[in-house]
C-alpha cells in the first residue's frame, strides 16, 4: 500500500499594536511598556457607562498605510462594529472593530516570487492586560487597563502557507515591512506583534481545505512560532494516519516540553454577535489621504533602488531602517552627485561613525569625508612634523630602537592628530628611515 502524502495548510493573523501617542478612541496615552498600572486611563478605555468614544485619525491612517503595503482593496467607508464577548479584561463587554466592512481586503504580500494572499486588514482596539499575582498570600488576578484603548491592527491571511519556514518568512518581512514605515514597533516581546497560526493538514490529493484548523495562540517569538506549527503538523498527521478526527481547538504551546497543549474549544463566529457601534458616525476616508499613499513604496523596492545606485549594501540594509529616513538620504545624494563623491567609501566612513552622522546634517559628514580623504604631501612639513614627533616622544623612539615595530604606528597616530590625513606607508618609511639615521649617528658618536 502506498503512504497517503499530507499537506499541511496553514494560516495567519497577526496583531500590530499602533505605534500613535494617543489611544484608538480616547485622548489617554498609549504607550503601556513603563506605565504604572492603571495610569493612562479615562472613562472610555474604563469603559464606563455614558462614555463617548471617538476614533483616533492617525490611527486610521497608519491603518490605511498597512493596507496599502499589502496591495489591499480599500474600503473607503466603513464602520466599527461591537464584537461581543465577556472577560475581565474586556470591561465594555465588546471590542470595536470592523467586521462588515475591514478598510482593506484582498490584498498580498510579495516575497521572491511567490504572492502571499491577505485576506484583510482591519482597525480594532487593544484589551486590558490580565496580571495573575499572589497578594498578602492571596492568588489574585489583576486588571491592568494602560492597555486598553489601544489602536490595534489586525492582519489575516489566506491559509496559503505550507510549511512553518514559509510562514516564519512571511512574519519576519512583514515585521521590516512595518517598522520601516513607522506604523508599529512590531516588538514580539513587549507584545506590540502578536501573532496566532491556524493550522490543519489535508491528503495532498484534496482539493478542499479542512474543514477543521487548529489555532495555535500566545506564543511570543518566531523561532517558537515555527517549533510550534512543525509539532502541530506532526501531531496532527499521526491523528490522521489513525483515521482519527482532529477537534477544532485552540492550544498553546510549551517552549521547554517542545509541544502544543489545548486551550478552549473555539467559538464560533456567531457568538461574537457583532452588532453596528452607535456612537461612531460611519467612516469616510478623506480622498487625499487615499492619494497620498496610493504609491507607496515597499520597503524592500526603495533599498533596492538605493544599492542600484551605488551605495554599498551593508550600509543601506544596516542605517536605513526607516521610511522617514528616506528624505536624508535624498539630501546626501544631492551632495555627492554635486561633489562626485564615492559612495562605497562614503558608505563605509558613515558606517564607521554612524551615531556622528546619521541623519545628522549631510554637509557636515561630507565635509569631514573630504577632509580625511586629503592627503596631506608636503615633504618639507611631513618632514619637520616627523622631526618634531620624535623629539617629543622619546619613549616610543627608544622602542623602536629596542626592535618594537609597533612603535612606528604609534608615532604615525601621533603624525595623523597634528597634521591630517596621510599615505601611511609612505610616511611609515619616512619615519623608520629617519629613526635608522638616529641610531646610527648616535652608534657612531659613542
Ligand atoms: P474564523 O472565522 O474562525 O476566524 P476564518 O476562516 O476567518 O476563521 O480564518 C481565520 C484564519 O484561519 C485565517 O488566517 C485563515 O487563513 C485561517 N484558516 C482558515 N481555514 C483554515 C484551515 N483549514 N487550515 C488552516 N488555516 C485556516
Ligand atoms: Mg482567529
Ligand atoms: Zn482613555
Amino acid at each position: 500500500m502506498t503512504k497517503i502524502k499530507y499537506q499541511p495548510v496553514i494560516g495567519l493573523e497577526i496583531h500590530v499594536e499602533l505605534n500613535t501617542k494617543a489611544k484608538m478612541f480616547c485622548h489617554c496615552l498609549a504607550s503601556h511598556f513603563q506605565a504604572k498600572p492603571n495610569q493612562n486611563v479615562c472613562p472610555v478605555c474604563l469603559g464606563l457607562p455614558g462614555a463617548m468614544p471617538y476614533p483616533n485619525k492617525l490611527a486610521l491612517y497608519k491603518t490605511l498605510v498597512i493596507a496599502r503595503l499589502l496591495n489591499c482593496q480599500i474600503n473607503p467607508a466603513s464602520s466599527f462594529e461591537r464584537k461581543h464577548y465577556f472577560y475581565p479584561d474586556l470591561p465594555k463587554g465588546y471590542q470595536l472593530t470592523q467586521y462588515i466592512k475591514p478598510l482593506g481586503y484582498n490584498g498580498y504580500l510579495q516575497i521572491e516570487d511567490i504572492k502571499y494572499p491577505i485576506r484583510r486588514v482591519h482597525q480594532e482596539e487593544d484589551t486590558a492586560k490580565l496580571k495573575h499575582q499572589i497578594v498578602n498570600g492571596q492568588k489574585l488576578s489583576l486588571v491592568d487597563f494602560n492597555r486598553s484603548g489601544v489602536p490595534l491592527v489586525e492582519i489575516v491571511t489566506e491559509p496559503a502557507f505550507s510549511s512553518a519556514r514559509q510562514a516564519v518568512v512571511f512574519l519576519k518581512t512583514l515585521q521590516k515591512l512595518l517598522r520601516f514605515h513607522q506604523v508599529s514597533d512590531c516588538d514580539m516581546e513587549k507584545g506590540s506583534m502578536r501573532l496566532e497560526a491556524n493550522v490543519s493538514v489535508k491528503k495532498a490529493s484534496d482539493a478542499k481545505l479542512p474543514d477543521y484548523k487548529v489555532e495555535l495562540k500566545n506564543i511570543n517569538s518566531f523561532k517558537f512560532t515555527a517549533e510550534a506549527i512543525d509539532y502541530e503538523i506532526k501531531r496532527q498527521i499521526k491523528l490522521l494516519e489513525k483515521s482519527k478526527a482532529i477537534p477544532q481547538q485552540t492550544r498553546g504551546y510549551d517552549p521547554k516540553l517542545k509541544r502544543t497543549f489545548p486551550q478552549r474549544q473555539k467559538e464560533e463566529a456567531h457568538d461574537y454577535k457583532y452588532l453596528l457601534e452607535p456612537d461612531i458616525p460611519p467612516i469616510h476616508l478623506p480622498k487625499s489621504w487615499l492619494e497620498e499613499t496610493k504609491n507607496l513604496t515597499p520597503a524592500n523596492q526603495l533599498l533596492q533602488e538605493w544599492i542600484n545606485k551605488g551605495w554599498p549594501e551593508s550600509v543601506v540594509k544596516i542605517l536605513f531602517t526607516h521610511f522617514d529616513h528616506l528624505s536624508w538620504w535624498r539630501k546626501l545624494e544631492e551632495q555627492i552627485i554635486k561633489k562626485q563623491i564615492d559612495r562605497k567609501k562614503l558608505g563605509h566612513f558613515l558606517l564607521k561613525n554612524k551615531s556622528r552622522y546619521y541623519l545628522k546634517p549631510a554637509s557636515q559628514l561630507v565635509q569631514d569625508f573630504l577632509a580625511g580623504q586629503h592627503v596631506v604631501d608636503d615633504s618639507k612639513l611631513l618632514t619637520q612634523t616627523i622631526d618634531q614627533i620624535i623629539k617629543d616622544n622619546p619613549q616610543a623612539v627608544e622602542d623602536f630602537l629596542a626592535g618594537k615595530q609597533q612603535a612606528l604606528y604609534f608615532l604615525l597616530g601621533r603624525l595623523r592628530y597634528k597634521i591630517g590625513n596621510v599615505d601611511a606607508p609612505k610616511v611609515i618609511k619616512m619615519i623608520k628611515d629617519r629613526l635608522t639615521k638616529l641610531k646610527t649617528s648616535s652608534n657612531s658618536l659613542t
